[in-house]
C-alpha cells in the first residue's frame, strides 16, 4: 500500500508568536499553493511550535497546506496539573496533531511508556492525531538493545489502541543518539529499525494496520541527508527539529518527500 509521506517539524522551545507566524509565512511562500502539490500530491506537512506560539502559527497557516501540531497533551480533561493542556485546550488553538513521548519528554520530564500511552489516548478521546515517539539511547544500541527497546515503547504506548484508533495515529522511529548530534543513522540503520517496528504493529493491529500507518524517522534529518532516508521502503517521513527552523530547510525536506 502506498502511504502518504509526512513531515513534521517539532520546533521544541524556539520562537515567539511574531517569529513563529514570520517562519510560516515564509515556509508557505516556499512550499508554494496546493497548485504546485504542497498538499495535493506532496507529503502531509505539520509544524509542531511551542503553546504560546501556537495560536500565531495556526491562524498564518490557515488556508494552506500546513498543519499545525503540539508538542505534548496532558491526559486529564482538567484539574490540578501545574504547567500541562489538555486535548480541548489544544483542539482550542488549534492544532490537529500532539507529538508525544519525545526523548527529551522523556530525559528531562519524568515521561514514561505509561504517560506516553494515557496522553496517546488523551488525544484520540479529544480527536488530535498523536504522533508517538519511540527511540534507544546510544548506550542501549551499543548493548544491542535497540529492537527491545523499540517493541517495549511500542507496545506499551500503543497498548489498548484499537486498529480504527491506528487509522490517526503516526509513530516516530527516533534514535535518541541522534537528535540534536548530527549523528544520523545511516539509511540502512533506520530502515532495518523502522521494518522492526512495523512487524511489531502488524502483531498489535494486523497487516492492515501495520502496512498503513506512517513511520517517520527523526534524529538530525536534513536537507542534504533527507531524499536516502525518505527512498527506504518502510521511512514514511521526518521528525526533524533543527532544520525545521529555517524555512528553506524545511521546504527542502519537504520537496525530498514528493
Ligand atoms: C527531534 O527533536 O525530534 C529531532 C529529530 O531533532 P533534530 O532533527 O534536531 O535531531
Amino acid at each position: 500500500m502506498a502511504r502518504r509521506k509526512f513531515i513534521a517539524g517539532n520546533w521544541k522551545m524556539n520562537k515567539t508568536a511574531a517569529e513563529g507566524a514570520a517562519l510560516v509565512k515564509e515556509l508557505k511562500e516556499k512550499l508554494g499553493g496546493c497548485a504546485s502539490g504542497c498538499c495535493c500530491s506532496g507529503p502531509d506537512v505539520v509544524v509542531c511550535p511551542p503553546f504560546t506560539t501556537a495560536p500565531a502559527v495556526a491562524a498564518e497557516a490557515k488556508g494552506s497546506c500546513i498543519q499545525v501540531g503540539s508538542q505534548n497533551i496532558h491526559w486529564a480533561d482538567n484539574g490540578a496539573f501545574t504547567g500541562e493542556l489538555s486535548g480541548a485546550m489544544l483542539k482550542d488553538i488549534p492544532v490537529t496533531y500532539a507529538i508525544i513521548g519525545h526523548s527529551e519528554r522523556r530525559q528531562y520530564f519524568g515521561e514514561t511508556d505509561d504517560t506516553v500511552n494515557k496522553r496517546t489516548k488523551a488525544a484520540l478521546k479529544a480527536g488530535l492525531k498523536p504522533i508517538v515517539c519511540i527511540g534507544e539511547l546510544l548506550a542501549e544500541r551499543e548493548a544491542g538493545q535497540t529492537n527491545s527497546v523499540c517493541e517495549r515503547q511500542a507496545r506499551a504506548g500503543l497498548a489498548g489502541l484499537t486498529a480504527d484508533d491506528m487509522t490517526t495515529v503516526v509513530v516516530a522511529y527516533e534514535p535518541v543518539w541522534a537528535i540534536g548530534t548530527g549523528k544520523v543513522a545511516s539509511n540502512e540503520q533506520a530502515q532495518e529499525v523502522h521494518a522492526f517496528v512495523r512487524s511489531i504493529l502488524k502483531d498489535l493491529f494486523g497487516a492492515a494496520v501495520a502496512d498503513a500507518t506512517r513511520i517517520l524517522y527523526g534524529g538530525s534529518m536534513n536537507a542534504a541527508n533527507a531524499a536516502g532516508l525518505l527512498a527506504q521502503p518502510d521511512i514514511d517521513g521526518g521528525l526533524i527539529g533543527g532544520a525545521s527552523l529555517k524555512a528553506a530547510d524545511f521546504a527542502a525536506i519537504v520537496a525530498a518527500a514528493k
